[in-house]
């Protein structure tokens, strides 16, 4: 937010010095009307062009559908009488009204909800509510650069990664990152502790993990904090026992490139307070979207590629149905 307010008010300044002023001398009655046309030009059409994104489906199937209380759900069946068969948050099928999605770029996943909060911070700071901040701030800059984005959880509620990833999979957009938080870290370490999982069978979800990782870094290193990290901090996987990607997430989506984002740790109380500012938080979006958009644009490879060290600690926990509540979806 503060970078996008920046580069508009440098444009204001420059078309205030090329061309308001001759306009208001030519013609009072227009005066009026141009500044508010000014005012509220949208960024993007000012401060960057709007990019060429791979277009959608253009056959009218609904893939997802918006409720008219905002929860995106995927599609199983599209009814005659204009309802739809969905997948609910908490599993299971319920009819809903709603807007039809066909297709999407960028799906983008807000980790926890509702009574899942995710880790928390020494100072109250929930997982869930930052990962929702930043999804959303990164998806408004994503649509002002033309993508077409949509969210897997948009507000304050539960919803089983069997629900997102269903969101993701009939959406097939060109990349599904999931965003997430840390916490239990290794110990200090000098600069970020990012860390970038992608799916061990996709070479594209590898080199979406390698962007997001060094635009993370790149944006974080301007911080000068006590940052924590795991020793392995980096781009890499988990492989599950057997084979495979160990994060639901990741293995539920196969078939879309996925990446699972722990971009930095909110136990760790100077990165809980970044993470708690708005200001921060648009920081982190603005490295997803150029690591989003260096991603569909270009074959750049990522970096920060490192070979994890075996895990046992479980997951956290969450993610299924036991005990989920949906939430309004009319
Ligand atoms: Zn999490």
């Amino acid at each position: 937010m503060v970078v996008l307010a920046a580069g508009i008010a440098v444009v204001w300044e420059r078309s205030g010095d090329d061309t308001a002023a001759p306009v208001a001398t030519t013609s009072s009655t227009t005066t009026t009307t141009v500044l508010p046309t000014t005012t509220t030009a949208p960024p993007t059409t000012t401060t960057a062009p709007l990019l060429a994104w791979p277009a959608l489906p253009g056959d009218g199937v609904a893939r997802a559908v918006t409720t008219p209380t905002g929860v995106v759900l995927a599609v199983v069946r599209a009814n005659a009488d204009g309802t739809f068969l969905t997948q609910a948050p908490c599993g299971g099928e319920v009819t809903v009204t709603g807007l039809a999605l066909t297709g999407a770029n960028v799906v983008l996943d807000p980790g926890h909800g509702g009574d899942e909060p995710g880790a928390v911070g020494p100072a109250g700071i929930t997982e869930k509510a930052v990962n929702l901040a930043i999804a959303l701030e990164t998806e408004r800059q994503l649509e002002a650069l033309g993508a077409t984005v949509v969210l897997t959880r948009t507000a304050d509620y539960r919803i089983t990664l069997a629900s997102r990833a269903a969101i993701a999979t009939n959406l097939q957009p060109q990349l599904f990152v999931s965003i997430h938080h840390n916490a239990a870290p290794d110990g200090p370490r000098d600069g970020p502790g990012a860390e970038t999982y992608f799916q061990i069978a996709s070479a594209e979800s590898k080199r979406a993990s390698g962007l997001i990782y060094e635009e993370l870094v790149r944006a974080f290193s301007a911080y000068d904090i006590a940052w924590v990290a795991d020793s392995d901090a980096g781009a890499k996987y988990r492989p599950r026992d057997g084979g495979g990607d160990y994060y639901g997430i990741l293995y539920r989506t196969a078939g879309v490139p996925a990446v699972l984002s722990e971009a930095a740790f909110i136990s760790n109380p100077p990165e809980e307070a970044l993470l708690a500012d708005p200001g921060f938080q648009a920081v982190e979006a603005e490295a997803l979207t150029k690591a989003i958009v260096r991603y569909v644009t270009t074959q750049d490879p990522g970096r920060g590629f490192v070979e994890p060290y075996p895990r046992t600690e479980p997951a956290g926990p969450g993610g299924g149905s036991d005990g989920c509540t949906n939430p309004p979806l009319t």
